[in-house]
């Protein structure tokens, strides 16, 4: 079976483009591939955050990712802090990468230009760095993301590809892949902007809020004077936006939809069913979320994943250590 790793960090509430962009991509995967989920702990502390928070939501993630639908006896999930190779890998590549290759990345440079006053954390430089270890450490073939990681993911692979004309065959390149529908959810208040966790309030979803709120934030959702429902991304981004949801959340093609809405002539009907599909899909998953923090069943799930990523972790790190000449060949023979 092909093995795929992703993660998401807990920096803040899981949005709803986490979810329909990863977590639901995940599911549809457990079955046919091996896959390894993370929590991206480590990640998380790239921009300050809270020790509770961070705890809250590390929490939080692990319980919204059974609870929509992975499975602990398919999926190894585990927290990337417990599995020390993550960072000892991040630092040889590191090592191994001129500074240009860092700064080069969009989301660096948005960082530095939105932030021209302020010192830039060395974190946000190096994290490429860490979340490339992250892959390269389980020897995996995809890795599923959205189009804000695409950089990465092309950056992993020079990293490997450069670690093996040093020390050969030592690392695997993986490839990545790309969600059709939910790619890149848009926020609700300014649909030409990512929705994202650590973002605006107003234009995002978060999965575990009070599904009231959620719904108002549709109905009041940015849109145009048009009346009109079709898919037009440049002329039409709130719109599109929408119907990308409403397809991601019925698993309807967005043609079958723009012609259920064809006749309607106001975006009231259009925005009033999205929010019956929100809902219907949100309250069962946060019921679940409840249930399983009382119960203490999430404290062995990422005991049993732990186990596993250092297992095989432990295994890969050794063999490389070999190479780079950090341990002997006949280490452990
Ligand atoms: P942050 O603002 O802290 O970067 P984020 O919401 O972008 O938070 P990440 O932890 O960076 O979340 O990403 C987790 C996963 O969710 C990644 O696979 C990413 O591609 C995906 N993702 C994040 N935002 C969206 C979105 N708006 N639409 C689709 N997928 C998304
Ligand atoms: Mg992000």
């Amino acid at each position: 079976m092909e093995r795929m790793i992703s993660g998401i960090k807990p920096t803040g509430k899981v949005t709803l483009g986490n979810y329909l962009g990863a977590i639901k991509q995940f599911i549809k995967y457990q079955d046919d591939y091996e896959l390894l989920v993370f929590i991206a702990d480590l990640h998380a502390l790239t921009l300050p955050i809270n020790r509770d928070e961070l705890e809250e939501n590390t929490e939080n993630l692990a319980a919204i990712y059974i609870a929509s639908g992975l499975d602990p006896k398919k999926v190894k999930l585990f927290k990337q802090s417990d599995i020390y190779g993550h960072t000892e890998l991040s630092w040889l590549l590191t090592c191994n990468t001129v500074l240009g290759e860092f700064t080069k990345m969009p989301q660096y440079k948005n960082y530095v230009e939105n932030h021209k006053n302020e010192g830039v954390p060395t974190g946000m430089l190096l994290y490429p760095s860490l979340m490339s270890a992250d892959i390269l450490l389980y020897d995996v073939d995809y890795v599923p993301v959205g189009e804000d990681q695409q950089s990465h993911i092309d950056l992993c692979r020079d990293m490997a590809e450069k670690f093996n004309k040093k020390y050969p065959n030592t690392l695997k390149l993986p490839k990545s892949i790309l969600a059709k529908t939910g790619a890149k959810i848009m926020s609700l208040s300014n649909p030409t902007k990512k929705m994202s966790k650590s973002e605006s309030d107003k234009g995002t979803i978060y999965i575990l809020d009070d599904i009231e709120i959620s719904k108002k934030k549709i109905m009041k959702a940015v849109t145009d004077s048009e009346d009109k429902v079709y898919y037009d991304p440049i002329n039409k981004p709130g719109i599109s936006n929408l119907l990308t949801i409403y397809s991601c959340l019925s698993g309807e093609d967005i043609k079958v939809i723009e012609d259920r809405y064809k006749d309607v002539i106001n975006y009231g009907v259009f925005k009033k069913d999205l929010c019956s599909l929100l809902e219907k899909e949100l309250l069962p998953i946060q019921e679940k979320v409840s249930h399983l923090k009382e119960s203490g069943r999430l404290d062995y799930i990422l005991y049993e994943g732990k186990n596993y990523a250092n297992i095989y972790s432990q295994s890969k790190l050794n063999k490389i250590y070999k190479e780079v000449g950090l341990r002997s060949k006949n280490w452990d023979k």
